[in-house]
């Protein structure tokens, strides 16, 4: 079978362009056999070949990737690891308060396991602990706000409050009305951290990237056809986000978006006291369909905005150029102080969600795999089911990989073309109600 749908990301994504070129690198060429491949260098694939590879040290395992290693989503988010469900299931009995402590605890392993590798292999990704704001201008993000200080507040996880004094002086910006902070969240160089995995796993994987999967044949043995070479294995391990709708599975369960982020260059000093406010921090919208902001620790600010419907998950160039524009509006808006301040970067990145916010996790076919569908928020997801992916395939059990098999699958969808319909009508109308937000 052919495979169609492959990454196509643009090249300008400023996490990936501010590191150094990384060092060239050799696609997979001619016959390979492997027991396990795993398809996909994101969080999520780095993850299971790692652990893959820890638990079967006698074995190579392959991670094969179309692209280098951050140049996909992985490294063109906005790099909070979040510790906290990113929806919280909005009810408070029991099995509903038991859904979202799963979820923090999934997620407090994530960021620990991530922690270890990135003290132990010193990875240099400006981490930082120091958590992140939810903050809201519109009322409806002031209500929403509210739904997540009542979440807080039942689970019996920490926050502080902020007024508008109190947060532009965190900030810098008087943009916002009111926010809350939660401290567990890390801040990351996205681009940075993916390469550091990449370039720190276990001398048993070996990682072929620029290395695009064109075709696929399933039997007792898979093949898989790369552009220059062909692979074999007795077992796969997709870690490919939506493009595993490409390979056979999930096909009408997997919903294709796409979102977009702008990178500043590094502040000058006067710049930086004209904006005044913490040294680093990353602000989520409260209201779903606004503006993510960060100000790194190298002094560069960050705007993601602007989501799409991408069935394709391709953007045209005058379609960037279009976010752009209205990103520099969003930066305007917020950062008044700063108006010599352009944009470096500007880049659009894939997320796949489901209808029911569930990821596609565990064994679709006796020897196919898959931890995929992140719902936007893969840097914890996606190591923790990465990670955990592995586990199943070698049969180690745990109470974490238990949790994580007692999700749902992801819902089905309707039928095209009432899906892309729906979602692009969905889309335009809770973004046109995000209002300042964005
Ligand atoms: C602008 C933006 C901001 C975001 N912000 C955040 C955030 O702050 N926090 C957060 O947690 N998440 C965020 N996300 C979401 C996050 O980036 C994704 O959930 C995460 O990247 C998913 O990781 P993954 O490893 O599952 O998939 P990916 O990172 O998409 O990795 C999949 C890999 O599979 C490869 N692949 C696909 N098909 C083939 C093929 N045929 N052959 C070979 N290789 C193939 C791709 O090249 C890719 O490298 C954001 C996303 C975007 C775009």
């Amino acid at each position: 079978m052919k495979v169609g749908l492959r990454p196509n990301d643009d090249d300008s994504c400023g996490w990936y362009h501010i590191l150094p070129a990384p060092a060239p690198t050799v696609p997979l060429t001619g016959e390979q056999r492997f027991d396990h491949v795993v398809l996909g260098a994101g969080f999520t694939g780095l993850a299971a070949a790692r652990r893959l590879a820890e638990h079967l040290p006698e074995r190579e395992v392959a991670l094969v990737d179309a692209q280098r290693v951050g140049y996909g989503a992985s490294g063109r988010n906005s790099g909070f690891i979040i510790d906290l469900p990113h929806n919280f299931s909005g009810a408070d009995h029991a099995g509903a308060l038991g859904r979202d402590r799963s979820e923090m605890r999934l997620n407090r392993f994530a960021i620990a396991a991530l922690r270890d590798l990135v003290e132990k292999h010193g990875i240099d990704c400006q981490w930082s602990e120091r958590g992140k704001y939810h903050a809201a201008v519109e009322d409806k993000g002031m209500r929403d706000l509210e739904g997540f200080r009542r979440a807080l507040d039942r689970l019996g996880e920490p926050y502080r409050d902020l007024d508008a004094g109190g947060l532009s002086e965190a900030l810098g910006t008087r943009y916002y009305r009111e926010a809350i902070h939660t401290p567990g969240c890390v801040l990351v160089q996205p681009a940075a951290l993916a390469r550091g995995l990449g370039a720190s796993l276990p001398e048993n994987v070996r990682l072929f990237e620029d290395s695009p999967v064109v075709g696929i044949d399933y039997g007792d043995e898979i093949t898989l056809e790369c552009a220059q070479g062909t692979i074999r294995t007795k077992t796969l391990l997709l870690a490919n986000n939506g493009f595993a709708s490409a390979f056979g599975f999930e096909r009408n369960r997997l919903i294709p978006i796409m979102t977009f982020g702008s990178l500043t260059p590094p502040l000058t000093e006067a710049e930086q006291a004209a904006l005044g406010g913490e040294p680093d921090w990353g602000v989520i919208p409260a209201d779903h369909f606004g503006t993510t902001l960060r100000y790194t620790r190298d002094r560069r600010l960050l705007i993601r905005n602007w989501i799409t419907y991408a069935p394709e998950f391709r953007w045209s160039a005058q379609g960037l150029a279009r976010i752009r524009r209205h990103h520099e509006d969003s930066f305007k808006a917020r950062f008044p102080m700063l108006p010599e301040v352009a944009f470096g970067h500007t880049w659009g990145g894939v997320l796949t969600m489901s209808r029911n916010g569930a990821p596609c996790f565990g064994r679709l076919a006796d020897n196919v795999f898959a931890a995929v569908c992140q719902n936007g928020v893969g840097l914890a997801k996606g190591t923790y089911s990465g990670t955990l992916l592995a586990d199943l395939v070698v049969g180690a059990e745990s109470d974490l990989l238990r949790d994580l098999l007692s999700y749902p699958r992801p819902a089905r969808n309707v039928p095209q073309p009432f899906l892309g319909l729906g979602v692009r009508a969905k889309i335009a109308w809770d973004q046109m109600r995000a209002g300042r937000e964005r």
